[in-house]
């Protein structure tokens, strides 16, 4: 019998574990579909990409997408202990104060930039030591890079050359302008969400954590989710929650597992015979993402990630764990505004200290370095279904990128830039021929087409759980499901709108908040609200 379930060790399930089971009176379960940590390529910050399609990855595809040249889009997400911040790039964003101060105002009291400030610090140990934006005694360590490829500072001062400003601190007074990312290392390895809060606590007798184990659905006594089934080895098992069941499955299993649950939009239950618990009709919808493009350049000078395989490579790292194995390949970037009337910045690059084309998988031989501009808030919006009423099949990912026209008008603008950039002194040293989209691409037609061709995930899916009052909401302002008892929500699926930046922060300081609701008391029920508003409709 345990108090809470866990339901997904990710970023924010780790966090959980660790605050909920720091009271020894309470017995925690913490489920997880994948196995234990133990890959080298976790571990080594470089070799994030080899996980990729492997058995960390729940290597999801989107559908055909249609402004994408028809083009199925390869999604990875992790399914290890950590989840997705086991096989992520370890750049550490929280986003513009913009972007919770929006929330807020959404309905979502206490989700303003002031209220979240403090478990942004409280999970932090800032190299640099605390300050008015920073923490230095949370678990998760964040570090300047080890060893910082010469190219990621050319990729500054091309940014400064054009006009922008340096930034030393993207989390701190203001997010505009150029730097290198800080990165949620320590000492050289990666610092996922369960080398930070997981394993320090792993030994807690009131915590216990299973892996390998695939959870199918929570059933409910009336409306109370009250039990957990899952998958072990052959058999199915279920498991009880005395107080709540925490969902934390990520952007993609979080709305799919309520479906299988009972809890989603009725109507399209009823078709896959699913039972009804409760009419929701935001599940799975409002799906965000980041989209990405690329411009790269082949580097005439021998110092990019080309040679991270080399022995001597290996050997410092192995005696020093300093060099280019600690590089978490985009070491660079930039947030900006493209244009006067945009009151944050609504584009970020990513620059990438070697060849980075489709997930790392295509290579070439020689040097190179790949400019990515990210779109940071887009107009576009997605959806995940399930395809049918079995746990095992993967739902259905409909990411819509530049279904709204804004958004790949911003991506052009993006890729102008990009090359401006490159063609910077700063770069005169490395730069190459173009290789993508390539000295034929002269006009905005060849660069829009480039664009569809081009264009993958950043990575970034949130939304489809998430937070508000309205009729799309699936959670309240204290992340209970909206219509049901004993059950939350506390993932990136949350987010009402996507944050303008990378997503893992973020995610552990919405477990941070959530761990603090459930401690301080913070009732099983939803506010009655929502049931309010919707009666009256
Ligand atoms: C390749 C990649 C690169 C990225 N790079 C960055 C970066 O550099 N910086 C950054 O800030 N963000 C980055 N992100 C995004 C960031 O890592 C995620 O936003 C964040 O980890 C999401 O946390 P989560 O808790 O919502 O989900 P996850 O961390 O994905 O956790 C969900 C967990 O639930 C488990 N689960 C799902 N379904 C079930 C089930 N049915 N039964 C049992 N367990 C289940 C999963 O296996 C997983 O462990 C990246 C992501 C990826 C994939």
């Amino acid at each position: 019998m345990y108090d809470y379930i866990i339901i997904g060790a990710g970023s924010a399930g780790c966090v959980l574990a660790n605050r909920l089971s720091e009271d020894p009176s309470v017995k925690v379960l913490l489920l997880e579909a994948g196995g234990r940590d133990t890959a080298k390529e976790i571990h080594i910050p470089v070799a994030f990409s080899k996980l990729f399609k492997g058995p960390c990855d729940w290597t999801y595809f989107t559908e055909p997408e249609p402004q994408l040249g028809n083009r199925s889009l390869y999604w990875p997400r992790g399914k290890v202990l950590g989840g997705s911040s086991s096989i992520n790039a370890m750049i550490y964003i929280r986003g513009h104060w913009a972007d919770y101060d929006q929330w807020r105002d959404l309905g979502n009291p206490g989700w303003g930039y002031t209220d979240v400030l403090p478990y942004f610090k409280k999970s932090e140990k800032q190299q640099h030591g605390a300050s008015e934006y920073h923490g230095a005694s949370g678990p998760l360590h964040v570090n300047d890079l080890c060893s910082p490829n010469p190219l990621a500072e050319a990729f500054v001062a091309a940014g400064e050359e054009t006009g922008f400003q340096r930034n030393a601190d993207f989390n701190g007074a203001t997010q505009e302008g150029f730097g290198l990312y800080q990165v949620t290392q320590s000492g050289g390895k990666r610092h996922s969400a369960a080398a930070a809060f997981l394993h320090p606590v792993m030994t807690r007798k009131n915590l216990t954590v299973r892996t390998d184990v695939h959870v199918f659905g929570i059933y409910f006594e009336g409306k109370r989710a009250a039990i957990v089934s899952f998958q072990q080895e052959n058999g199915s098992v279920q498991e009880r929650a005395e107080r709540e069941i925490i969902l934390c499955a990520g952007a993609i299993g979080s709305p799919q597992l309520l479906m299988l649950s009972g809890v989603g939009p009725a109507e399209y239950l009823r078709q896959l015979d699913i039972p009804l618990v409760c009419d929701l009709p935001g599940v799975g919808k409002n799906l965000q993402d980041h989209p990405a493009s690329g411009v790269v350049y082949e580097c005439s000078r021998p110092v990019s990630l080309a040679s991270a395989e080399g022995l001597s490579h290996a050997v410092r790292y192995l005696m020093s764990k300093k060099g280019m194995l600690t590089s978490n390949v985009a070491e660079a970037g930039a947030f900006i505004r493209t244009s006067p009337q945009c009151h944050v910045p609504n584009l970020q690059f990513h620059f990438g200290v070697g060849y980075f084309v489709e997930h790392g998988f295509q290579k070439i031989k020689g040097h190179a370095f790949s400019i990515g501009p990210t779109l940071l808030h887009p107009y576009s919006r997605g959806e995940i279904r399930l395809r049918s009423s079995n746990p095992l099949d993967a739902p259905s990912i409909r990411a819509n990128y530049f279904a709204d026209s804004r958004d790949a008008d911003v991506m052009l603008q993006g890729v102008k830039l990009a090359r401006t950039l490159a063609a910077t002194r700063a770069f005169d040293q490395y730069r190459g021929i173009e290789l993508h989209p390539g000295p034929g691409a002269k006009d905005d037609n060849a660069l829009r087409a480039h664009n569809a061709k081009f264009t993958e995930t950043l990575y970034h899916p949130v939304g489809t759980c998430k937070m508000g009052q309205d009729a799309a909401a699936v959670v309240d302002s204290e992340l209970r499901v909206h219509c049901v008892e004993g059950l939350r929500v506390v993932d990136a699926s949350i987010m009402p709108t996507i944050i303008g930046g990378n997503t893992n922060a973020p995610t552990i300081m919405i477990a941070e908040k959530a761990a603090d609701l459930i401690k301080n008391g913070s009732s099983s029920r939803p506010t009655e609200s929502y049931a309010e508003s919707r009666a009256s409709r």
